[in-house]
Formats: structure tokens, sequence, C-alpha cells
């Protein structure tokens, strides 16, 4: 048997809707976009998506419509996908890493103080694989920590559908930015969005997208060329009449593989409070190599041999990327040196207890029984008892 770990979920109703758009001849700014952007508007619970050509775009448009620009400094968790510090980077800003919490692996409010500098502009918690950041409490906390407001953008690009108290993410900080990338939860092959009920946000982001420009003639700030097709933005058309449905059976395969994987002393299971809806982008789980005997990267190798297809990304924390060490980008690398930060110092005890050890198990949606059943015999078979 040969299990892969994630599929885009597309086919005829993608296509009716991209042949239209198709027939249509109208492949930019036309009314799929707008429609797209209300029905995730709608279904995240903002008032305004401004809809982009992927989820760094969406990040880069939130931090550049808070003001974030050259010398600022933003916080960050060290446990994330590359795209979060390098959209801060792109804006000339320099990232400042926070801690993570060790039961959701998101950025833990306790480590805001020690990264609070008088620079700070802005916080960006990352919704990681599907678990939620606490926003409200990082937010406080910068809030306290800095003696001033912090805009809070959340990273949702893991966590399309998940909650907190009842409230989706992205509408909980300032802004919130999703990805479609094509294993995303939800697709538009590739594509973004800012979520927002700020609508100095939104329009900042929308002129942002599309050069800069206001009507045909007016550029009125530096822009860029970030606007999602019509194309794109018909696929997300059908995706959304099935993002529903998709989360509801990732969460159920996850709820199942919990139970059913409860029994091995070797893995930690995701752990989540009642407040919290978690989507699980990943179906997570923690090795504890001593008890299993073996490393992470050998159990990854052995589920390989065994067509068990795994996650195992972010293998070190973000601060020991060579980027940031051997070859910071020259918009930051003065100011930097001149603060006498130093990434390669860095050590912080939460994310490296876990970050190597963490892997993610198939949970597509499209998992079948037998599918499950196979990589829950597999576990266990590769354990000590097995
Ligand atoms: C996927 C992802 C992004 C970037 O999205 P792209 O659409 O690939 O640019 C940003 N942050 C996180 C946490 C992600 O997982």
């Amino acid at each position: 048997m040969k299990i892969k770990v994630a599929d885009p979920i597309t086919g005829a109703d993608e296509i009716a809707r991209v042949a239209e758009v198709i027939r249509s001849g109208n492949f930019v700014s036309g009314k799929t976009v707008v429609e797209f952007e209300r029905r995730f508007a709608d279904w995240v619970g903002v008032r305004h998506c401004v809809a982009v050509n992927s989820g760094t775009a969406a990040l880069q448009a939130a931090l550049a419509a808070v003001d974030v620009g050259p010398g600022d400094e933003v916080i960050v968790p060290p446990l994330t996908f590359f795209s979060t510090i390098m959209a801060v980077m792109q804006q000339g800003a320099i990232p400042v890493f926070c801690d993570i919490s060790r039961d959701t692996y998101c950025m833990d409010a306790a480590g805001i103080a020690a990264a609070m500098t008088p620079n700070v502009k802005a916080v960006v918690p990352v919704h990681y694989f599907g678990h939620v950041a606490d926003v409200r409490a990082i937010a406080l906390e910068a809030k306290r920590a800095g003696g001033r407001k912090i805009a809070t953008i959340e990273d949702a690009a893991q966590a399309h559908g998940s909650a907190i108290n009842g409230e989706t993410v992205g509408a909980i900080g300032d802004a919130g930015c999703y990805s479609f990338f094509a294993t995303k939860h939800m697709t538009t092959g590739e594509g973004g969005a800012v979520t927002t009920n700020d609508d100095a946000i939104a329009n900042y982001c929308r002129t942002f997208r599309s050069h800069g420009m206001h009507g045909r003639n007016d550029h009125l700030m530096m822009g860029y060329n970030y606007r999602m097709s019509e194309l794109n933005a018909a696929i997300g058309l059908a995706q959304m009449d099935k993002i529903e449905d998709l989360n509801a059976r990732r969460i159920a395969i996850c709820q199942e593989l919990t139970r059913r994987l409860a029994d091995i002393d070797w893995i930690t299971l995701p752990k989540i409070p009642n407040n919290i809806r978690h989507t699980y982008f990943w179906m997570h789980i923690e090795v504890d190599e001593e008890k299993l005997g073996m490393s992470t990267q050998d159990l990854i190798r052995k589920l390989g041999e065994n067509g068990v297809e795994v996650r195992h990304r972010y293998v070190e924390p973000l601060y020991k990327q060579p980027v940031l060490n051997e070859n910071l980008p020259r918009q930051v690398r003065d100011v930097v040196t001149e603060r006498g930060i130093s990434y390669k110092d860095i050590s912080m005890p939460n994310v490296e207890a876990v970050v190597s050890r963490l892997l993610g198990l198939p949970n597509r949606p499209n998992l079948s029984t037998e599918e499950m059943d196979y990589i829950v015999k597999t576990l266990k078979g590769l354990g000590p008892q097995g």
C-alpha cells in the first residue's frame, strides 16, 4: 500500500467554474474574485477579504498595511513555514523570535515580554498545524510589554476554519492571512487572502495588491502585482462549497486516529482544550525517541519503506536558517548588525524540545478506512512491542 499524506480534492465542479471564466474571456479583476472574497469573508466572519496570489503576498500586504517598514521589528514564532519571516524581511523589517507553547506548538504569550523592544511594530502569531494561537492573550501581552498598541497579524495559512472561543482564526487580530496553496485545507491552485474588520487595512491591501493603483492612471503608493486571477477565484468558489465538509472529514479522521493511537506510549497526541476547534492541517504527533528506541529519521524511513508518507518539515527552528545567519538580505543586514542581533546565539527551550520530533500522519479528507487501518497497524508494528 502507498498512502499519500495530502491531496488537493478537486474535480468536475472546479473544472466547470474555470471553464466558465475562460469562456467569459475576463481573467482579471472581475466578478469571480469579488464573489470569492464575499463568500470567504462571510465564512471567516469578517467584513473584508482581499484576495491575493499567495499567502506570502497576504502577509506582506497586511504587514505593510499596519505600517511595518525598514528598521521595524516583528515578533514571530520560530516554528512555522519560512514565508512568515520572508514577508517581514520583504518589508525591510527584522524578525524577532518568541518561543512556542508546549501544548499548542503556537506562539506563547508568556514569551512576548522577552522579545519586546522599542522597535517592535507588529506581532505575527501562527496557527500552526490547524491548532490555534491565543491571539487575544498575545495582543494584550504585547500591548502591556510594549506600553503601546502593537498590531497583531494572524498567520492562518494552516488553519482554515479553526476557532477559539467561537471566533474563527483570521477574525481575531487586526488582520488575518490565509494561503490557498495546493495542499492547504482548500485551494485555488496558488492564492491567498487578507481578512479584516478594519476598513483602512482592507483599502490599503486592495491598492497594494494592484500596483499601488487607484483607477487607471493614479499610482498612490508603492505596490505590487499580487492580484488573484479570476481562474484561481473560480477554483476557490468551488472549494467554498466543500470546505465545511472537507474539514468535518479531516476532524473525524484525526479524532479516530487519536483514539486508535492512544495506547502507543512513544507517541504524544494533539492536546486540544475545549475552547479550541482544531481543523488538523496536520495530524501531528510527537515521537518519544527513547521509548521508541529509534530516531525520528529512522522512523520516517521505515514508514516510507512501508508506504506511509508523513510530513516532517521545519526540522530546525527558523532562527537556524542560513539566510538569517550567513546571508541576510541587504535591506536588513545593517540594522541587524547595528542592534547586535545574533540569530545563531538564540536557543528557545520549547521549540528545541520538539522541533525535530514532530510528524504529520496522512489525514487527507479522502483517507479510506483501509488506509487508516494500515497506518495504525504499521505504527504499532514499528514500536518496541510490535
Ligand atoms: C503555506 C504557508 C504560508 C505561505 O503561503 P503561500 O501561499 O505558499 O505563499 C505562510 N505561512 C504558513 C504558516 C504556511 O503554512
